[in-house]
Formats: C-alpha cells, structure tokens, sequence
C-alpha cells in the first residue's frame, strides 16, 4: 500500500480563516490575503515579517475538512510535507493528536516544500508514496518526483486539471490507498 504524504493548510485543515485573521491582524486588507504560498514570499509581499505572522496566528483556530478525522484516524503510516511555519505546523498538530510518522515545514526545505527529504526520512521510493494536496505547488512538488498525486477537492477552492486523481471526500483516499490500481480518476470520480 503506498505511503500517503499530505500538505496540511488547505488539504487536511481547513485554514483559511486563520491564515487570514493573522494577516488581518498585522494590519493587511482582508482583501489582499491569498493562499497557498510560502508564507515567506506571501509576508514578503504584504510587508510584515514572518515573526510577527507567526506571533499572532492562533493555532487553536483552523478545524480539520469534515471527514479528514475519520481519514487520519484510518491511517498507520504517514506523512505531512507543508510550507507552514513549523511552529505554528508542530502546534497544530500536537493540538489535533495528530503524530505522523514524518512532519516537514518550512525550515526543512530551501524554498517551496520538496517531497524528497519527506520520502527519504520515510524510507519510501516515489511510486510507492502517495502525495495528497490542493495546490498547483502540491501537484509540481509531486510531479517533481515522479510521485503520484490526488488532488482535495474536498476543498471548493481546489482547481482540478484533466489529468487529476482527484478525491471529493478525505475517505476516498482510503479507496485510492487500498486500491493504487483505480488511480487515474476512476475510483475517486465516480463518487
Ligand atoms: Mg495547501
């Protein structure tokens, strides 16, 4: 069975909200706050620091997508490869009981999140992991690697491209992990 890798803001927590509220926080227009970036270039370009970003993010505040407990609980081996701050990432976690097997933020990668320090701390080649995001850098981190990807479209503000594994309920992961073989959008399109 593959290994699933997952992002954590926007894939497996519903984040949006708090991400925002902190940016709001330090006095960014509502407005102007986008996601899914390194929250690096993202304080870089709003004009704070990402101190400060991390000082007021409450992490207390982001609720897991509706189904992704019953999919964690699932779980035995994984992982989580997120751009997030690991202060805030490791806090979140801790909060939820969440204990993946490997956890990677922000300071374990040079730029944007790489999956191949999460797939060798795993020990796991890249067609024996499965990478679960909801970004184009999600879908590029994995296609970097040669790793298979699904897509969360769980969360309304994923963009599924033609060739997407794509997966509208976190427990069709689960379908996609027990059954490698149905990638390609056939077990999880259907529903
Ligand atoms: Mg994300």
């Amino acid at each position: 069975m593959p290994v699933p890798v997952f992002d954590l803001d926007g894939t497996l927590l519903d984040t949006d909200e708090a991400l925002r509220t902190a940016f709001v926080a330090l006095g960014v227009p509502a407005e102007t706050v986008t996601f899914g970036h390194v929250l690096a270039d993202e304080c870089a370009r709003l004009g704070i620091s990402v101190d400060d970003y991390v000082d007021v993010y409450d992490t207390g505040l982001a609720q897991p997508f509706a189904g992704v407990g019953d999919l964690v609980a699932w779980l035995d081996r994984w992982a989580v490869c997120s751009n997030k701050h690991p202060r805030s990432g490791r806090a979140e976690l801790d909060r939820l009981g969440w204990h993946p097997d490997v956890a990677l933020f922000s300071d374990a990668f040079a730029g944007a999140k790489e999956l191949a320090p999460v797939l060798a701390a795993l020990d796991v080649d890249p067609s024996d992991a499965l990478f679960v995001g909801d970004t184009d850098h999600d879908r590029a981190a994995a296609a970097a690697v040669g790793c298979p990807f699904v897509l969360t479209a769980w969360n309304p503000r994923t963009t599924p491209q033609p060739t997407d594994v794509v997966a509208r309920h976190p427990l069709e992961v689960v379908d996609l992990l027990v059954s490698p073989g149905a990638s390609g959008g056939g077990a999880a399109a259907g529903r």
